[in-house]
């Protein structure tokens, strides 16, 4: 018989009840649930299409309609194309178009120039070709601008301005199948072709608003975090929002990005509220500059030693340096497979699952504790302090690391309003209404987060018409099909930049470049061997799918625990979720597997002539 573990042993003081904790969080929990779901938000068209309107270009842009034809059209100017396009110059491909619905490059960086928003994954593995580009980001973690400024750099580098369509919605992909091309129609009433289409559409690119009871009734100033409105606030991403210091602002949302944009408003407005829901989960950042002694004395190759390093660490591996020593690492390496490895290796033996499990639960337990306490320390209003403290496991919502969130609500003129997990209620003419109190504000702005598991075709903004008629939004509907995430049976030359299926890993930039470099191999080797056109073959696809499903590591029972939000399909885990999923295996795993795929030259699980 086995020896039972002495958990204090492992993971060090004790000092809690896991079961008043776990009953507290489902406690919490349950006063967030809510029938409807995701069908709380509402879609930003009709009279909510204002909210999507680009802020950063000037008004009235025209272009003659294209009806040209381009080898390659990639559908998206975030990391995902800009990195498919970089690959694919390398590879020797001239005739590429870049078609990108906002006024610039960029995806998510130029939509997203909210004050204070950077990236909190360390930009010497975020920020992608590095090396390529001879650019060192100034900070360890970048800010916005710099990102946004990085992603116009391989445009140019690319030269991916040229022939590029900005400013171009698609409406509709059609495969025509008598000339092996797909039509291309845009809201500019373009009707292009090309012989290969890359989607990069970006996951979370579509802003979402809460379906609030009169929220078309306010007359007061109103936007969406992702389109940051500095003609009414002044400023910059830097902040200095001067337009704020006689306005009574509030905020509904206290995500990821919320957390990173209220510090500024505290700082400006001469009243802010906090319209908070659930809290987020706050740790420390230490951002620096970067160390221009240490940028000097980098080897060729470092950027993809220290993505690798970083990817090992935060996917439960094991390393015998922590390159980036980041909180990231830090809770992967404490809550993650490798605390397991570690346990292990100390007791001389396999834990079982359920050590393993137990294992987990108490270190997340202790990790929390230790979030709660930073709150506690940092705010000075006890009260408010307490009602900062998140109680959930650490990854049921995107962990944040931030230095100025916390300390802004000890301002005088900030107040959280917290909801009591309910959520703002109401909106009328003048007014935020929560807990039956209302707030008179000048000014409201949604931090509300994007769409996340709705259909393809809403979140893309079109659909694709493949061989004999088929909508992949109808062949998505009950679960994404797809062969490596990569390829849609029935949809030839068409080729997917997505995690769904794929891998998923923190520092997604280093997933997208990976399936960048596998499908500038899959055209360059069309070329050389003269194929005009490939698609996943059905059997070769349905069999991934299974492997998928049979791989996931969807937890119904970790989902339906935590607290509602994206990440569990706002506390209605998804059935589909375990189909939908990245390879479960892992992006290691992932990214070896299609280097094997490609070694061995077959393309196997295509069909091609
Ligand atoms: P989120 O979806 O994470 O947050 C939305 C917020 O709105 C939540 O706090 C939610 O509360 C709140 N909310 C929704 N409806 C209501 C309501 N009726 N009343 C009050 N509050 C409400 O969106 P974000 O834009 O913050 O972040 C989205 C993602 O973007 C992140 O998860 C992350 O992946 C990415 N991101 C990355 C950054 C980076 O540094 N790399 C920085 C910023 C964002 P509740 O929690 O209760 O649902």
């Amino acid at each position: 018989m086995q020896e039972s573990i002495d958990m204090a042993e492992l993971l060090g003081d004790l000092d809690f009840d896991p079961a008043a904790l776990k009953a507290k969080y489902l406690e919490e929990r349950d006063k967030r649930l809510r029938d409807d779901g995701n069908e709380q938000y509402v879609e930003v068209t009709a009279e909510f299409s204002h909210y999507v309107d680009d802020p950063y270009v000037e008004p009235g842009f025209s272009r003659a309609p294209l009806h040209d034809e381009v080898e390659v059209a990639i559908i998206g100017g975030g990391f995902g194309g800009l990195l498919m396009a970089a690959r694919l110059r390398e590879a020797g491909f001239d005739d590429i178009r870049m078609i990108e619905k906002a006024g610039d490059f960029g995806g998510t960086w130029y939509w997203n120039r909210y004050p204070g928003a950077m990236c909190d994954v360390e930009s010497y593995c975020y920020l992608p070709l590095l090396e390529e580009l001879d650019y060192m980001p100034k900070h360890k973690y970048s800010f916005a601008p710099e990102i946004l400024q990085h992603s116009k750099r391989i445009a140019r580098h690319y030269n991916l301005y040229e022939n590029a369509c900005l400013q171009t919605a698609i409406t509709q992909l059609s495969w025509d199948a008598k000339d092996n091309r797909w039509i291309i129609e845009t809201d500019r009433n373009d009707r292009m072709r090309a012989r290969y289409v890359a989607m990069a559409n970006g996951p979370l690119s579509r802003p979402k608003l809460p379906g609030i009871q009169g929220i078309n009734d306010y007359k007061g100033h109103t936007f969406h975090t992702s389109r940051w409105d500095y003609n009414y606030t002044g400023g910059n991403s830097f902040g200095n929002l001067s337009g704020l210091k006689d306005k009574r602002v509030g905020i509904i949302g206290t995500g990821a990005t919320a957390v990173q944009c209220i510090p500024h408003l505290g700082e400006w407005a001469k009243q802010l509220y906090v319209f908070q829901r659930t809290p987020s989960s706050i740790d420390e950042r230490n951002n620096h500059d970067t160390d221009q002694a240490w940028a000097k004395s980098l080897e060729h190759g470092w950027q993809q030693k220290r993505m690798d390093n970083f990817n090992v660490l935060v996917s439960g591996g094991d390393q015998p340096e922590d390159l980036v020593a980041d909180g990231w690492t830090d809770i992967m390496r404490n809550l993650t497979g490798i605390a397991a490895k570690l346990a292990s290796r100390k007791l001389g033996r396999r834990l079982t699952k359920g050590e393993r499990a137990e294992l987990m639960e108490l270190a997340d337990y202790k990790k929390m504790n230790a979030v709660r306490a930073r709150a506690q320390k940092i705010v000075n209003d006890e009260k408010t302090a307490e009602l900062l403290q998140p109680w959930y496991r650490q990854f049921c919502k995107r962990p944040c690391f931030h230095d100025t969130y916390l300390p802004t609500f000890n301002r005088p003129n900030v107040t959280l309003v917290d909801t009591e997990g309910k959520g703002v209620t109401a909106i009328t003419a003048t007014s935020v209404i929560a807990n039956g109190e209302e707030y008179p504000v000048d000014c409201i702005i949604f931090a509300t987060g994007f769409e996340v598991g709705t259909g393809f075709s809403r979140r893309a903004g079109y659909d694709v018409e493949g061989k004999d008629g088929v909508m992949l939004s109808q062949k998505w509907s009950d679960g994404i099909q797809t062969l490596h995430g990569l390829h849609s049976h029935g949809f030839p030359n068409l080729l997917i930049m997505s995690n769904a299926q794929s891998a998923f890993t923190t520092n997604f930039p280093h997933a997208m470049d990976e399936n960048a470099r596998h499908m500038a191999y899959l055209l360059d080797t069309c070329r050389d061997r003269s194929i005009k056109q490939f698609e996943a073959d059905l059997d070769a696809e349905q069999a991934w799918v299974q492997e998928i499903i049979g791989l996931s590591r969807f937890s119904e029972a970790f989902q339906s625990e935590c607290t509602p939000g994206y990440y569990n399909n706002e506390g209605q885990p998804n059935p589909l979720s375990k189909q939908n999923a990245s390879y479960g295996k892992g992006p290691i795993a992932f990214f070896d597997r299609m280097r094997a795929w490609r070694e061995q030259g077959e393309l196997a699980g295509l069909n091609y002539r």
